[in-house]
């Protein structure tokens, strides 16, 4: 869902006096493994022409400067000057939940005082106490809370978010939380990809009756979020608590008879058995801290993605965080994201996502950057227009006043992002 019109038309844009820049270009077809997640393809010294909004040529200064195109047509474009820092793709957030309208400070209390997340839950709070915030706000109140989290992302090197409904829970929050998401893309430079998440928990008046809401969700959510094109994935939270694999295959059936892609939140709380799902050929599968060992091969063998959630572990105070390593060295296709949420992941800073991947789960710095960047752009299924700096793709960079890219994840809690450009506008919300 790029920009509409009401959009400023992306001028020239030419970056120059790029100390590093990562350009992720792929030295294989297909998401990154094993070793591959640490290629960054570096150009030292190197500069970066956008025009119309997408990546025209990437190279070095020196080679740059020399460009016919460029000696004749400099005074048309605008120069950024990058001051020797590092440049990179821009983020790609695959896992955010930002339609909500509160934060949950009373869980979060709860919780310091040694109340576990389920048990939260259980009693009425966690993603049910977020049910009556959405139901009772507006469209445009929620479109706003969005927009400005939105920003708050770019402000951090994001500039492609999967957003996703599943505060609301009945036909018409879940529609009026897409409705939010659409207008809210429409007013942002960046890339928003829409997700359709209504089986996130059971709400409160079909407690006991799951079948009755699964029904609901396959029968009139699923086929009205297809025909007003509303979302381009369908989510289900699978766990203990939330959806059986039973339900969550139900779900995915009916998703795939409507034509519409999915992606499935798996393992963070129990362990789901994978092999069934994945003949559902799903984009992703995220959170992943519960995975049975006989999955591994299957899930290396499968172009889905495991994305990892560690800001979620992190803010639940979980000592426990999913195996990236044993992930990696199967084989298998990991991105990052934030799971920005008001219960379990209050962050909208991929850095720090990053961040804790490399000091909790042993991920080093180009790891992470591959796994936020274009393995993130394979599991939103963008991967031909997003993810790394090449010619062709669309001008999504974020300029980080650091000059070394293992910066990124070290500077903790703190934002290094100096500038970024999305679809090749440059947002006004860093120092460049
Ligand atoms: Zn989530």
């Amino acid at each position: 869902m790029t920009p509409g019109a009401a959009m400023p038309r992306a001028p020239g844009l030419f970056l120059i006096n790029i100390g590093q820049l990562l350009t992720l270009r792929s030295p294989v077809r297909g998401p990154r493994r094993g070793s591959s997640l640490s290629e960054l393809g570096i150009i030292d010294d190197a500069a970066v022409l956008c025009l119309g909004g997408k990546i025209v040529s990437v190279g070095t200064m020196k080679n740059a400067l020399r460009d016919p195109w460029l000696k004749k047509n400099r005074k048309k474009v605008t120069e950024i000057d990058c001051g020797g820092h590092v440049v990179l793709p821009g983020f790609i957030d695959s896992h955010t939940h930002p339609v909500f309208a509160n934060p949950r400070l009373v869980d979060f209390e709860k919780r310091i005082a040694g109340t576990s997340y389920e048990k939260i839950a259980e009693g009425g709070g966690g993603i049910r106490a977020s049910i009556n915030g959405v139901r009772s706000a507006t469209k445009s109140a929620l479109t706003d809370k969005l927009l400005r989290a939105l920003g708050d992302m770019a402000a951090h090197g994001t500039t492609t978010v999967e957003a996703k409904s599943g505060y609301g829970l009945s036909f018409d929050s879940e529609m009026k939380s897409l409705e939010a998401i659409r207008s809210a893309a429409k007013r942002w430079a960046g890339t928003v990809v829409p997700t359709f998440l209504g089986a996130h928990t059971v709400p409160p008046e079909y407690r006991g009756r799951s079948r009755k809401y699964v029904e609901l969700v396959c029968k009139e959510m699923i086929p009205t979020v297809v025909k007003r094109k509303l979302a381009q994935f369908a989510d289900v939270f699978c766990d203990r608590g939330t959806f059986s694999a039973e339900e969550s295959e139900e779900i995915f059936r009916a998703a795939l008879e409507n034509g519409i892609a999915l992606r499935a939140h798996m393992g963070q709380l129990s362990e789901t058995r994978l092999e069934p799902f994945l003949r559902f050929k799903p984009a992703s599968l995220d959170h992943m801290d519960y995975v049975n060992k006989d999955d591994f091969a299957a899930l290396a063998s499968s172009d889905t993605i495991a994305t990892f959630v560690p800001g979620a572990n992190y803010f639940l105070g979980l000592s426990r965080y999913p195996e990236a390593r044993r992930f990696i060295e199967a084989g298998i296709a990991v991105a990052l994201a934030t799971d920005y949420n008001p219960g379990s992941s209050p962050t909208l800073s991929m850095p720090m996502a990053m961040s804790l991947a490399c000091t909790h789960m042993k991920m080093s710095p180009a790891e992470a950057i591959a796994a936020a960047t274009i393995n993130g752009a394979w599991a939103v299924r963008m991967a031909d227009q997003k993810g790394s700096v090449e010619a062709g793709k669309d001008a999504d960079l974020a300029v980080f006043a650091v000059g070394d890219y293992r910066e990124i994840p070290y500077w903790f809690g703190t934002n290094r992002c100096a500038g970024t450009i999305a679809n090749g506008v440059l947002l006004g919300n860093g120092s460049l």
